[in-house]
């Protein structure tokens, strides 16, 4: 009911129609644990949904420890062609391994999916004050391009050159995607974020793309904004903005900069789409080092990522269920984790919110 109810917040409702049944009518779904916090956090997952009584099975695959030839990363072949079968899983945070002669693994995971379009919603917890409450925002980053192309060399001693690589393709694929994601949510109005000022090449075709896809949605309000003026905009009035969408590297520390806004990194989830109907969803944050093996983490960005996960999977009783009960006992503030102020450690906070469902 209420501000808790599944109509609320309406990213959250987006369904799509991909199943992966398992022979005891389970759906079969993917699940990376990640580096860092991501176990403990994959674990306060997998206890909830336990609980809740999810029909998921979870196809555990862990990061290897040696460079698999096939995908020149750490990742596994075996654990891409799962993704690929069953279309639909849950990423934990993964360590950028420093070294050279393999890829990063989110990159791996972004290119050999094809995760075109990461979605980042970020909105008021009900209960949880910060300096606003009317933060309701959707990111959508393009994933597969921009600066992360990984084309960097040397040009001569003391010079290098990193290639930002932007196409029409993917600068129409991620548009189409923010339009349609507006109109199928109700939104008002799409935000193309750049900086074709100076990137006039680059973002300039970028925005060209945006442009020619708002003409196809009359409906949804289309605006272009800089990039410094957004940020300066975000920080002083929220509101102002719907739904964002926008390159890679822009898109990377926005929607940090937005989970700045609502109380931090712990809170925000996100949902990585692919062609042929993947998603994959994760946490915006990374594997948090710092408090790595604490049991100090919140799980409450990568549960609401699993929550867009069964949305996904149309299983929206269990969906409504788990993210009622993470805002209610965030909202009630007696089992709150160290970055929201309290004393809670993770399983304290996830038992509490097993007592909510
Ligand atoms: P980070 O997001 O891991 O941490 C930034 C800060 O936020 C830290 O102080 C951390 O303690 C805090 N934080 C993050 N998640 C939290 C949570 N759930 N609960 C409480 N506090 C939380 O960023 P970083 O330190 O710059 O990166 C660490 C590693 O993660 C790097 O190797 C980076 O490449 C990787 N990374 C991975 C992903 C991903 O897998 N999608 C995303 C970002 C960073």
């Amino acid at each position: 009911s209420g501000i808790f109810s599944s109509t609320s917040p309406s990213f959250l409702n987006r369904s799509f129609s991909s199943t992966a049944p398992s022979e005891s009518n389970l759906i079969r779904a993917t699940l990376f644990p990640g580096d860092g916090i991501g176990p403990e956090i994959a674990e306060s997952v997998k206890q909830i949904f336990k609980v809740a009584d999810c029909p998921i099975e979870w196809e555990e695959h862990f990061v290897g420890t040696e460079i698999d030839p096939r995908t020149q990363s750490f990742l596994t072949w075996e654990s891409l062609e799962s993704v690929r079968n069953n279309k639909v899983g849950l990423k934990g945070p993964m360590a950028t391994p420093i070294g050279k002669g393999h890829r990063s693994l989110n990159l791996t995971l972004r290119k050999e999916l094809n995760l075109y379009a990461n979605v980042r919603p970020c909105y008021s917890l009900p209960g949880y004050k910060t300096k606003y409450d009317d933060v309701d925002l959707i990111t959508i980053r393009e994933n597969t391009e921009g600066e992360y192309s990984g084309l960097e060399h040397q040009v001569v001693r003391g010079v290098v050159e990193s290639l930002k690589i932007i196409t029409r393709q993917a600068s129409l694929r991620v548009a189409e995607y923010a339009f349609y994601y507006a109109k199928a949510h109700g939104r008002q109005r799409v935000s193309a974020i750049h900086k074709a000022n100076i990137m006039q090449k680059t973002d300039g075709l970028f925005l060209k793309c945006c442009r020619e896809v708002a003409e196809k949605y009359p409906e949804i309000t289309y605006e272009e904004v800089v990039i410094d003026n957004c940020c300066m905009m975000l920080v002083k009035n929220p509101a102002l903005f719907d739904v964002l969408v926008m390159p890679n590297l822009y898109g990377d520390i926005i929607s940090d900069l937005c989970a700045g806004l609502i109380g931090g990194l712990g809170l925000t989830p996100s949902c990585n789409i692919g062609e042929g109907g993947i998603a994959l969803a994760e946490a915006v944050h990374g594997s948090a080092p710092d408090i790595a093996g604490k049991n100090l983490a919140n799980p409450t960005a990568l549960l609401l990522s699993s929550v867009s996960m069964l949305r996904h999977l149309k299983l929206h009783d269990k969906a409504d269920r788990i993210q009622d009960a993470v805002l209610k006992t965030i909202a009630e503030g007696k089992y709150r984790t160290g970055d929201l102020g309290g004393k809670s450690t993770t399983t304290e906070f996830t038992h509490a919110i097993c007592d909510h469902l």
